[in-house]
């Protein structure tokens, strides 16, 4: 740290940047990314082709409301546009958010293995983030409303989570809106939320359509296959919708993205394919790394956490070197508390298969390695 120039705001320097999911294996080796739970698919070819005809036109600003995009958004999903927000990716939302709402003496709320990204934004908000225990790697509602004080300001909730896959259900989503006082804000952030198949489940859209603080956060990152172009949106009440529009950019969201984004949302085919392509591959991929003798968690997402032995040379450390080394990269989760696990998101089938195959080789030790 600098002893001398200009000093950054408390809490900025206990800052860890937020690392990726790496793109590519040691020493330059192609390799098959499944660090980062981007869609298996690929882009819709619409998004594409709007991506590419805004080619003509980037020397102009865009249009910094969002307009037609929130207006494609709130006809897919049957909401008032005036009460979304898009964003450069959901992370910038949450940021903005933190911004809001957080500030130095004051607490941000998360689970102990929820995304990484609501710390960090506590963080570079001066504001404490504060983290509760966690039951089986799933968010615990008694343990979320036991840590709420009176500097509580925001509670981040995950749901589905990522890394751990776990998903609070409607009802337990309700019960922890219930227990919050009026003055903290539940942010629901739903970048899964497209995957999700199980009854139980709710997005989080009704909570925020109903309660003055309730947000809940979606991306074009995941199932639509865009993350490359940083589009996200959030819906809430219109305060805090008025509150994020004081303080965001006056072009957060770039002109190709918008229109990639609309032609994504457009594209109910392509949504249904890379939701049928994660309906597959997820539970098979489960079985399989079960078959292997490991622990894999319950995950509704479009990734699994898989546990590793806890001895040299069989642990998550070995295992990440040793896909690495045959070309598959998976996501190291030291980061979130979670050294003895990886993260692994569904790929293309032959990726899958491949993914299985080495852990396979990886597990029969070193003696048959060389067989590879
Ligand atoms: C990927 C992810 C996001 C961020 O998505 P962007 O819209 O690409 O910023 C937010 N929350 C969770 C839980 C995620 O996994």
């Amino acid at each position: 740290m600098p002893t001398i120039g200009p000093r950054p705001r408390p809490g900025i320097l206990e800052i860890s940047p937020y690392v990726g999911g790496k793109a590519e294996a040691a020493g330059g080796v192609p390799a098959v990314k499944l660090s980062a739970n981007e869609s298996a698919i690929g882009p819709s070819p619409k998004a594409m082709a709007a991506y590419r005809a805004e080619a003509e036109r980037l020397h102009r600003y865009p249009d910094g409301s969002c307009t037609a995009l929130r207006e494609a958004i709130g006809r897919r999903f049957n909401l008032d546009p005036e009460r979304i927000v898009c964003g450069a990716g959901s992370d910038e939302l949450l940021a903005l958010l933190v911004r809001a709402y957080a500030g130095p003496g004051e607490e941000v709320l998360h689970t102990a293995h929820g995304f990484l990204m609501y710390k960090l934004a506590a963080l570079a908000a001066g504001a404490h983030p504060v983290a509760a225990p966690e039951r089986d790697l799933k968010a615990d509602v008694d343990a979320l409303l036991a840590r709420v004080t009176s500097r509580t300001r925001i509670l981040f909730l995950a749901n589905p989570n990522n890394p751990t896959g776990s998903y609070l259900s409607g009802e337990e989503l309700r019960r922890l809106h219930a227990g919050l006082p009026e003055d903290v804000l539940l942010v629901i952030d739903a970048a899964y939320a497209e995957f999700v198949s199980a009854p139980d489940y709710e997005s989080g859209l009704a909570l925020a359509r109903e309660h003055p603080n309730v947000v809940t956060t979606r991306t074009f990152s995941k199932l639509f296959g865009l993350a490359a172009l940083r589009v996200g949106w959030m819906y809430g009440p219109p305060t805090v919708v008025d509150v994020v529009n004081r303080i965001r950019g006056p072009f957060n969201v770039s002109q190709p993205g918008q229109a990639a984004a609309i032609a994504a949302l457009e594209d109910l085919d392509h949504q249904a394919a890379a939701k049928a392509h994660n309906d597959r591959w997820l539970p098979w991929l489960r079985e399989q790394i079960l078959g292997l003798g490991l622990v894999v968690h319950p995950s509704v997402g479009n990734f699994l956490l898989v546990d590793f032995p806890r001895e040299p040379g069989r642990d998550a450390r070995a295992a990440e070197a040793y896909l690495e080394r045959h070309g598959l990269i998976p996501r190291n989760m030291a980061a979130y508390g979670l050294p003895h696990a990886l993260r692994i998101s569904v790929g293309l089938e032959a990726d899958n298969h491949r993914l299985v195959e080495v852990l396979r080789d990886f597990l029969r030790g070193p003696a048959h390695a060389g067989a590879l």
